[in-house]
């Protein structure tokens, strides 16, 4: 084509495809954008950032709860987080962010805050119902009311429950802590 001729045809039909910013293009269906936590659902596991080859996860826990970072300029939207989260508590937008200048500008932390241990009642790693059916789906209520201990008095619990059925003494009144 004749340079002249594609000159005078751009100049007369004007801008075609170019969108002037903010304009955007509606995303495509199943666009994969923003990660999301509900840190109801969170275990507080750590899968997420394992799985995470970009490093846009950190997974912190203390005693008494957990920070959860997620830094979207670090993202690749892959969407392996939310595909392993075994609780189903990640999501991804089904559109675009905002821009960011600079690297950790957006970063979002969340706390998750254990709850009490049903005996002690000191903070303990959560465990939810969708995490019991995902790693024990034939779990009796036993085995549910024990979720809802913190470590120490799960151990203690667990002995005393062997010790009943092998016969054993029964000496665990106030071993672990003292009660
Ligand atoms: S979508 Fe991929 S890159 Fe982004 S936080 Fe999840 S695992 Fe990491
Ligand atoms: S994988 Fe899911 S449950 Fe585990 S820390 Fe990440 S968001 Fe929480």
């Amino acid at each position: 084509m004749n340079i002249f001729n594609l000159i005078a045809g751009n100049w007369l039909h004007g801008p075609q495809t170019t969108q002037r910013f903010p304009l955007r293009q509606a995303p495509a269906v199943a666009f994969r954008g923003h990660v999301a936590m509900d840190p109801n659902l969170c275990v507080t596991c750590g899968i997420c950032a394992d799985v995470c080859v970009s490093a846009a996860l950190e997974v912190v826990p203390t005693p008494s709860e957990c920070s959860w970072t997620y830094d979207p300029a670090a993202c690749t939207f892959c969407g392996a987080c939310v595909e392993h989260c075994p609780v189903g508590a990640l999501s991804q937008a089904n559109d675009r962010g905002p821009s960011y200048g600079l690297p950790g500008e957006q970063a979002v932390t969340i706390t998750v805050d254990y709850p009490a241990c049903s005996s002690c009642g000191r903070p303990a790693m959560p465990y939810s119902e969708a995490l019991l059916q995902t790693a024990f789906p034939e779990a009796g209520s036993e085995l549910r009311s024990r979720a809802r201990l913190c470590g120490d008095c799960r151990q203690r619990v667990s002995v005393l429950a062997m010790k009943k059925a092998f016969g054993g003494p029964d000496n665990t009144e106030g071993d672990s802590h003292g009660r």
